[in-house]
This record gives C-alpha cells, structure tokens and sequence, in this order.
C-alpha cells in the first residue's frame, strides 16, 4: 500500500499549484539518491517524483481527487504512459526553474531535458562576407551591407499567431510540450522526453496560425546594416555586429551578425601583414647619379632619395608608411623596390650618348646586332 501523495509531498489537500512545487523542491532536494543518507531514498524519490507529476497536472489531480489514491493507481499501472500517464519518473523542468542547482542533477540523473518549455532561447548567429579596397582598409570605413535573414514577424510579434486567436492548452502533451516514452530494456523502464510535436513544446495551441509567416514567427527580409569597418583590417577577420542576427526566442536575445571582411589586393601595393611593398621604376640615370623620387603612399605621395650607384631590385624601407595597425597605434612600413628601367627604344642622341658612355667604360658592343636587330632579321 503506497501512501497518499498529498502526504508524499506534506501538503494540504486545497494546496496551490506554488505550494506543490515548493513542497516538490525540498521534498526532492532531500531524498535525491545522488545526496541523501536515507538507505530508502531511491524508493522515496519515486514517489516523491510520482505524486509531484499527478498534482500538478489539473486534469489528473482532478481524477486522483475523484477516484482516491488506490482506485488511480490501479487504473495508472493499466493505463498508456504515453504523453500523459500518471506514472513513472519525470525529469522535465518544473515550473520556471531556471538553469543551475538541483534542476541539473535531476535532468542528468534522468536523461531528460529534451526540449520542451524550455524559456528564452537566444536566436542563431548568421554569417555574410563584405569586400572592401586596401584604401578603405587603410581609413577604416563605414560600408553599407544588404542581408538577407530572418527577422522577428512584425504581425504577430514572433508570436506564430495572431493576437486574437483563441488559446488552448495542447491535448498532445497536456500542456507541458513535452511528451514522455517509456521503453522497457534489459536494464529496465527507461523514459525518455522529447518535444511535443503538436505544439513544439509551447504547450499551448492556438485556433489560427498567423498568415504572414505560416506560424513560424519567422519571416526572411532584407536587411540594409552600416557596418563600421575598422582601420587595419585584414582578410579573413571578422567583424561581429551585436544581436544583428537571427531572433531569439520567447524573448531570447538576437543572435550575432558575423561579418568576414575580404580586402581586395591592390594594383599598386602588395600587402603583408601591416608592411606594403611597392615597385619603383626608376632610370639607369638616376640609379648612378643618385636622386630624389616621389613615391605613392596610401597617404600622399613622399619623397624618398634614392643614393647614387643604387642597384635594380635594392629595397628601401619608409618607416610607417605601411598599413596601420588595427586597434593599436601606429603604422607598418612601406618597402620600396626600386627598378632600373632600361628604354626599349632610344633616338638618335640618346644613342651617341650612350655609345660614348659605353666606349669611355673600354666596353666595345656590337650596335648594329643587338638582340632585337638579330630577332628582326630571322623573321
Ligand atoms: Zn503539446
Ligand atoms: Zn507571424
């Protein structure tokens, strides 16, 4: 003879659905075979487990009253478990417990927690690609982004209904939005808890389903977002726009927009990390003499002296000329290469000049047969 649930939880028989959970909690607390000494605990969390489904379930605290404790057992052991029997463990969440404590132990201890009410849930984060040039990424910038993505219903508010739609408890799961299985294995009943399906574990269904977004809460719409684009970004670094994602639900919070920005190369400058590299052409002149060039940066063009007796392919270094560094202060440097251009084609001075220059080296060339004279002539 098992005793009353009432008594299980030592509540009065007119005790409010508040009075039970609180009865439930400490009753709970106590005989969790995880923490008490009682050599009875496991036994006495059952029941305890038992009388807590029962009472706070209306319709079947409605037929306990009736039939008395003995008639609803007998007529529980032969009736389906299936959504909403009155026997067995449950592990669900009671009423808005929220995460932590005893809570966690129980929904381990049970392997429940599959869904169901499960309150404010924080929306997806959504991902997008934005390009940029090197000369925004230079500035920093402030880029307009379209984005397709799901966005809170405006009609029914994410409800999934419209506001004036009846509201009624869900047969399926009485209410709880989660249904319960109970298979028998060689190690015995093992329950399992899953979403309602009729309800999506809401626990309520309404008479009609908001038009716009067939009660999904959901609507995709093209969003138009002014994304700050940080000076000294790089390719591949993601910018993250707080709660610009999907919504939350049951007044979750938004998820992010995550946004990868791709810095397009550039004619002029080879990017390496913060550093730049530029060509410099420059003639054979004023490689031997030596001069002043000016030379392109993303902020001006510079002035850089160029030595005389300066070699085709040396390099110099223009001290923060480069890239700026991101969120720090300070820039990278710019190398310039320099390049001896030598003239494809030379007129009738420029010849002599050179001719003479070449003699006055002891050099003796053979003019009239230069390389492109002898390609010339194979044709
Ligand atoms: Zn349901
Ligand atoms: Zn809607």
């Amino acid at each position: 003879m098992s005793e009353d649930f009432y008594s299980v939880l030592g509540v009065d028989r007119d005790a409010s659905e508040e009075d039970i959970k609180r009865a439930y909690r400490e009753k709970a607390s106590e005989y969790h075979p995880d923490v008490s000494d009682d050599p009875n605990a496991e036994e006495k969390f059952k029941r305890i487990q038992e009388a807590k489904e029962v009472l706070l379930d209306d319709e079947k605290r409605r037929m306990y009253d009736q039939m008395g404790h003995e008639r609803f057992q007998q007529a529980d052991k032969r009736g389906a478990t299936e959504g909403g029997g009155a026997g067995g463990m449950g592990g669900g969440p009671f009423g808005g417990g929220g995460a932590g404590g005893m809570n966690d132990i129980f929904e381990q201890f049970f392997g429940g927690g599959g869904g169901g009410r499960s309150g404010p849930q924080q929306g997806a984060d959504l991902k997008t690609r934005l390009t940029v040039d090197l000369e925004d990424a230079y500035e920093g910038v402030t880029k307009q982004l379209t984005v397709a993505r799901p966005e809170r219903c405006p009609d029914c508010d994410g409800k999934g209904h419209p506001p004036e739609a009846d509201a009624r408890t869900c047969s399926a799961c009485n209410g709880r939005g989660q249904q319960r299985t109970v298979r028998q294995t060689p190690l015995g009943r093992v329950q399992q808890t899953q979403t309602c399906q009729q309800c999506e574990g809401e626990g309520t269904v309404y008479s009609e389903t908001c038009s716009t977004c067939r009660g999904d809460g959901q609507v995709r719409n093209e969003a138009t977002l002014q994304v700050e684009v940080p000076a000294g970004i790089q390719s591949g670094q993601t910018l993250r726009m707080d709660g610009e994602g999907a919504p939350g639900e049951d007044g979750g919070r938004n998820g992010d927009l995550l946004v990868e920005i791709e810095v397009e190369d550039s004619e002029a400058f080879e990017r390496n990390g913060d550093d730049l590299r530029y060509r410099m052409p420059i003639s054979f002149p004023q490689a031997a003499f030596g001069d002043t060039v000016e030379v392109p940066t993303l902020d001006g063009a510079v002035e850089m002296d160029v030595p005389a007796g300066t070699q085709s392919g040396e390099t110099f270094r223009l001290r923060n000329k480069g890239m700026p560094h991101l969120q720090r202060r300070g820039h990278g440097d710019l190398y310039v290469k320099v390049q001896v251009v030598t003239p494809e084609s030379l007129n009738e001075e420029q010849r002599e000049a050179l001719e003479a220059f070449a003699e006055a080296g002891g050099e003796e060339i053979d003019v009239e047969q230069g390389f492109f004279e002898k390609l010339k002539n194979s044709f």
